[in-house]
């Protein structure tokens, strides 16, 4: 039997819902029970794949190929579990589902409505995502009063009747301004999101109060009143270090044990926090700074600089520092400038370790290709991903392959030496295997080479999938085996999360090689076509590269190996 909790917003968007989800699914999980989350996204969008980062934050790839909100993101990295791409749902999805089954004559001639279709749809995708789960957590974007929620919230409504009231909880997030005007913490939004939410027909059985500062009794008794239940289920959740303390947070108001005394359950298991709070604590507390500095392509939004589109990049840092017990400092280069300026290119020795994350399109290409150069002529620290790793390429060989004017043909299409290119057979086998159009989606396996550095890194983390049953497991299912492709050996397998169109082109390979570029892991298409997945130069303090993208699969107490040994080669 699986217990729903049902999380809105009111007030304003952007106050944390996410990570709130992702804490109480954590401390279900610390009490012995298993977890799983679903976000809806009431865009009309089919899912975050074309949508533009800087509006939306960065696009999260999941196990399974989806591109998805970065919120499934945040559950990923508070329940160190796969969330496949199904827990996301949009207004398109189910929208796109009831036409094609009414173009395909499933109605059976009748008319087909928003009531009862759309929210029994919706339904219908909660319960075969949570089936075989103790507890499913789902979150409705935006905030009650969004026009778009309205299926959403008539469904979730409507479960508790199926369900049983016993099985379902609501929760209501809300937010609490301090007017400097007045330095006074306000009550009366969440008054009126608490009306609003009653208006649908649910009323909260917990409210978290999202603030600057705590909430004091006196707020917690007004709100005991308006929304009609106790003051002990009004959660004060205040601005806090890091994100990751906000479990040990609710914890101390006893919110687990509030939530499994609602469901007449008893714990499973004593929680244990130990692990979780020493990096919490690393976090908050370290005195060890780390500069790294990030170049890539920015775009400001009117008086604010985005760097919300590579947060898995900057959680899996804060990961590896707090499990270094460093302080992790990113700084954020416009590669733009140091194409254009000199002492740009220079400042980068004041840092401990350059990154460049992923990428599309020719704006800043040149900057990044100087700043490779800078940190592998500089033995700094330098960690390639994605667009980071084929400029690498192109990098190596220009300046030390001589190939002149070497390029990745999405920058220049008519190169003598076209290093990343689209393979030839990569457009027609994209097309026949359905899985992810025209881009490589989701968790590929790759098999690292004997006594390279990566795999000494995998290795050290427990991260090798060597264990012939689940590399098994994953064969099972037909999608999963096509991005499995061909295992050589049972042996040094790793699977990390793609989201690319080019590749290194195989043509270049042994030249490249013989200048002393170590290629230290591969996949191999069903096709028998090997694709490069790993780069390294053995010399060099740290220099490695990945068209991967291992951002997305780092945890706080589990960090990602490339990540970890990154920060630990910076220190
Ligand atoms: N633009 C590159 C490609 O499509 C890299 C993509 C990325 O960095 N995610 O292959």
């Amino acid at each position: 039997m699986t217990r729903f909790i049902v999380v809105a917003g009111g007030v304003i968007s952007g106050v944390g819902k996410g990570v709130t989800v992702a804490s109480i699914g954590k401390i279900l999980q610390e009490y012995g029970f298993n977890v799983t989350a679903i976000k809806i996204d009431p865009y009309i969008n089919y899912d975050a794949g074309t949508l533009r980062p800087t509006e939306h934050g960065e696009v999260w790839v999941t196990s399974d190929g989806g591109e998805i909100d970065q919120d499934l993101g945040n559950y990923e990295r508070f329940l160190d579990m796969d969330i496949p791409k199904k827990n996301n749902i949009t207004t398109g999805q189910i929208y796109k589902t009831i036409i094609d089954k009414e173009r395909a004559g499933k109605y059976l001639g009748k008319t087909v409505q928003f009531i009862p279709h759309i929210p029994n749809e919706i339904k219908r995708r909660i319960k075969e995502s949570s089936k075989g789960y103790d507890f499913c957590l789902i979150e409705i974007g935006g905030t009650i009063g969004d026009y778009e929620n309205i299926p959403f919230l008539f469904a979730m409504k409507s479960l508790r009747r199926e369900i049983g009231k016993e099985n379902i909880l609501y929760f209501l997030i809300t937010y609490l301004p301090i007017p400097p005007h007045i330095g006074e913490m306000k009550t009366k939004p969440t008054q009126q999101a608490i009306k609003m939410l009653g208006e649908t027909g649910i009323l909260p059985d917990f409210i978290v109060c999202r603030a600057e500062r705590a909430l004091d009794e006196i707020r917690k008794k007004k709100i005991e009143t308006y929304a009609n239940i106790k003051s002990d289920y009004v959660i004060s959740e205040p601005d806090i270090d890091t994100i990751y303390r906000i479990p040990l947070d609710l914890e101390k108001e006893k919110l687990g044990l509030k939530i499994l005394k609602e469901f007449n359950l008893k714990p499973k298991k004593k929680p244990q926090w130990e692990k979780w709070k020493k990096c919490v604590d690393n976090i908050a507390n370290n005195n060890k700074e780390i500069k790294i500095a990030m170049v890539g392509k920015y775009v400001d939004i009117g008086d604010y600089k985005l760097t919300d589109s590579y947060i898995s990049i900057n959680q899996a840092l804060q990961h590896a520092g707090a499990n270094l017990n460093v302080n992790v400092r990113i700084e954020w280069i416009d590669s733009k400038k140091i194409e254009k300026n000199k002492d740009e290119l220079e400042q980068l020795k004041n840092y401990n370790g350059i990154i460049i994350p992923g990428g599309f399109g020719a704006s800043g290409v040149e900057g990044k290709i100087k700043t490779i150069k800078f940190a592998r002529e500089n033995n700094i620290p330098f960690l390639g991903l994605c667009y980071g790793m084929q400029l690498a390429v192109v990098e190596f060989a220009r300046n030390i392959c001589k190939m002149e004017d070497a390029n990745t043909t999405e920058v220049n299409k008519n190169t003598n030496y076209p290093v990343i290119d689209i393979l030839p057979t990569q457009k027609r086998l994209m097309k026949e295997s359905r899985y992810g159009g025209t881009m490589r989606l989701g968790a590929y396996a790759a098999m690292l080479k004997e006594n390279s550095r990566v795999l000494q890194l995998y290795k050290e983390a427990g991260r090798l999938e060597d264990d012939k049953n689940k590399v098994l497991k994953l064969k099972n299912n037909e999608e999963q085996s096509f991005r499995l492709g061909i295992l050589e050996q049972a042996k040094n397998i790793i699977l990390e999360r793609h989201r690319h169109r080019y590749e290194v082109n195989p043509l270049f390979i042994p030249k490249l090689e013989e200048k002393g570029l170590v290629f230290s892991g591969y996949h191999i298409r069903k096709d028998k076509e090997k694709l490069m997945e790993f780069l390294e130069l053995p010399e060099h303090k740290f220099f490695i590269a990945t068209q991967a993208h291992p951002e997305f699969k780092s945890t706080l107490t589990n960090p990602n190996p490339l990540f970890y040994g990154f920060i630990k080669s910076c220190i």
